[in-house]
């Protein structure tokens, strides 16, 4: 059985969007796969959200997604990096990330509180 709190480190064991917007995913990469295309857009995770429901996986998106470059169906879709420190989402992102961690710190101490006390 795994834990809860493994979602907090990071992007693993996420099924929709919504567990992706959760987990710090700000923007979403869609990369074409059609040969020598290579095209990629960056889609914000919120417009997605507005777009397919909340529990969509990334690879419904794939499935569906065009290519507005060449306009091949379907690719791969990943979570793209954080924001940098230059980019203007990126207040956003680090409070976001420190609210995530400090209630991430706050479980964690009461499950090994609780595992002393087993
Ligand atoms: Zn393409």
């Amino acid at each position: 059985m795994t834990s809860g709190l493994t979602l907090a480190f990071g992007y693993h064991q996420q099924r929709g969007l919504e567990d992706w917007r959760q987990s710090g995913c700000l923007y979403v990469e869609f990369w074409c796969l059609g040969p020598g295309c290579n095209h990629m857009e960056r889609v914000h995770i919120e417009k997605l959200i507005g777009k397919a429901k909340t529990s969509t996986p990334f690879v419904e998106l794939a499935c569906k997604a065009r290519c507005s470059a060449c306009g091949r169906w379907g690719c791969h879709v990943q979570p793209a990096d954080p924001p940098k420190p230059e980019h203007r989402d990126y207040a956003i992102w680090l409070m976001a990330e420190i609210a995530r961690r400090k209630d991430f710190i706050l479980l964690a101490e009461a499950e090994l509180r609780g595992m002393d006390n087993a």
